[in-house]
């Protein structure tokens, strides 16, 4: 049962999506060599209880962190470690928090150090994505459109979409309906209403699609061992078009990045 949000409730959901903006932001200064995803997490719990918050992913499913950090073959769902980080790794950042009652729950994949030109393209290709998807959920699309242009941008640069895991509804809970695949059929599924709230992210593989759970329980990897890059915002549909509630804004400010990616889908002023 897909739930439909008031204007009230999608502007708690951009409050909690805005501290997980934040809480990436501010990873973004500490995801450096040498670091731990230890570290990362425990600074991200510190922030978001800071802000009044709950970590959205401790304890959800039993979930032992924060945040869940996937480096390199990893795609999704890694438990932090105390392995520091290198460079030329990738690590996908995906942070959950909840206030007021509702969840916020994005993702932004950091290259540490230097990385491989390579890998750099796969993440411009799936941050691209993003958006690519983002553009589809319109009323009256449907939830194969955004699969569609998802899948067709990525596929045509010859990359793996995962397709066991999934985007999805949010609000009161971390996943509502519908489920927001990555792959699909154009005008397939279910229809977008006016008030839906859903998680879109694209899980993208340099090479095959095809992954497999490592013995923890968690941590999904691509089975041939090549990189994966996750990005992930919260979109709503407000007057009959996706408005972005989450920003990689905070990240791009501490990093140094010019951007306009997320212009078309804001209709608001954001106050950073
Ligand atoms: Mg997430
Ligand atoms: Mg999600």
């Amino acid at each position: 049962m897909i739930v439909i949000k008031t204007k009230e409730e999608i502007e708690l959901m951009r409050e909690s999506a805005l501290i997980v903006s934040k809480t990436l932001g501010m990873l973004a200064k500490e995801a450096k060599p040498g670091v731990t995803t230890d570290k990362l997490d425990k600074l991200a719990e510190e922030y978001i209880r800071e802000q009044g918050a709950l970590p959205g992913f401790l304890g959800l499913y039993n979930c032992p962190s924060t945040l869940l950090c996937s480096v390199n073959e990893a795609v999704v769902h890694g438990l932090p470690t105390n392995k520091p980080l290198v460079e030329g790794d990738i690590v996908s950042i995906d942070c959950g928090a909840l206030k007021n009652g509702f969840y916020g729950d994005h993702a932004y994949t950091f290259e540490i150090g230097e990385v491989l030109p390579e890998t750099k393209k796969l993440l411009e290709v799936t941050k691209a994505s993003l958006y690519i998807g983002i553009k589809e959920l319109q009323i009256n699309n449907r939830v194969g459109d955004v699969g569609f242009a998802i899948q067709n941008y990525c596929e045509s640069h010859g990359y793996g979409v995962v397709r066991e895991l999934v985007g999805h509804g949010l609000g009161k809970k971390m996943h509502e309906d519908p489920e927001m695949p990555n792959y699909g059929k154009r005008g397939k599924g279910k229809k977008f209403m006016e008030g839906m709230v859903v998680a879109i992210e694209p899980m993208i593989n340099m090479g095959t699609h095809r992954i497999k759970q490592l013995k923890d329980g968690w941590t999904i990897v691509t089975l041939d061992g090549k990189p994966s890059a996750h990005f992930e915002h919260d979109v709503a549909i407000i007057d009959g078009k996706p408005e972005i509630l989450s920003t990689f804004a905070y990240i791009y400010e501490t990093l140094g990045i010019e951007s306009d990616e997320e212009d078309e889908f804001r209709q608001k002023v954001l106050v950073l």
